[in-house]
């Protein structure tokens, strides 16, 4: 059987540098909260053309801080496509709103914009569209028909890492991006692990307080928030796997 999915190939490739950065990181025994989140999420903010980027430990948790950072609660409508991973509905149903679908277009397999302006409704807060396979959604097309700030675009990224359309990366179009590093992602770790990017403060700075158990200063909660962080481990395996991806994937 030819197996679907191997690493040998990428991991001989980056041996030599990837023992290197993780030695630092046994060394310096700092695991959570380390120098290596903190670069890599300055990387992949500028990488991906937004303000700012903040990680957290899946793509599913992304999803989900993502939706709670603009307010998603019960009763409210998120648009989304029915074709996707599971954890794209977990993330609204999770927070008690109701996924409406709006169906995929056959040339293309993402969700087609014609069936989210049928879909919209004076419930819907969001609208979640997932770049599928590696091929971008036109998120500015789909923001200039719906044309109503108040409904916001959230983009599901965790298949698209580095995809984009006119020189504008996926993630950095609506106004959230969130992306997965399972290890069979386009940029994947050794392990779990997620990014979220905007272009907004707030939304930036609710999500920072959301996934650090709703606090922006040690022991001082002001919301109900998660345990959701990257570590170090695996923010050192990023930065190294970051720097080669556009050779990595030109390999594949
Ligand atoms: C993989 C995937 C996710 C979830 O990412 P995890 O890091 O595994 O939680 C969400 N949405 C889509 C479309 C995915 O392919």
């Amino acid at each position: 059987m030819i197996p679907q999915f191997n690493l040998n190939k990428e991991y001989s490739f980056l041996e030599n540098e990837i023992q290197k950065e993780l030695k630092k990181v046994f060394f310096e025994k700092n695991f959570i909260g380390g120098e290596n989140v903190t670069q890599i999420e300055k990387n992949i903010a500028k990488y991906i053309g937004v303000n700012y980027a903040a990680s957290c430990n899946s793509g599913t948790d992304a999803l989900y801080l993502a939706l709670n950072s603009i307010g998603i609660r019960k009763g409210d409508e998120v648009i989304t496509t029915p074709f996707t991973f599971i954890s794209t509905i977990e993330a609204i149903i999770y927070l008690g709103a109701k996924p409406v679908f709006a169906d995929i277009d056959l040339d293309t397999y993402n969700i087609s914009k014609e069936k989210i302006l049928e879909k919209i409704s004076n419930k819907t807060k969001a609208i979640l569209p997932v770049h599928i396979f590696g091929n971008p959604v036109d998120i500015r097309d789909i923001k200039k028909e719906v044309n109503d700030e108040s409904i916001k675009i959230i983009e599901d990224c965790a298949q698209s890492f580095g995809a984009g359309i006119n020189c504008q990366r996926v993630g950095s179009i609506g106004d959230i991006g969130c992306f997965s590093f399972y290890p069979t992602k386009n940029l994947g770790c050794y392990g779990d692990g997620g990014m979220i990017t905007t272009n907004s403060e707030e939304l930036y700075s609710n999500i920072k307080k959301l996934c650090n158990h709703g606090s922006s200063k040690k022991y001082h909660h002001d919301i109900i928030g998660i345990n959701s962080r990257l570590d170090e481990i695996q923010a050192s395996l990023l930065r190294v796997k970051l720097k080669y991806l556009g050779e990595i994937t030109s390999h594949k």
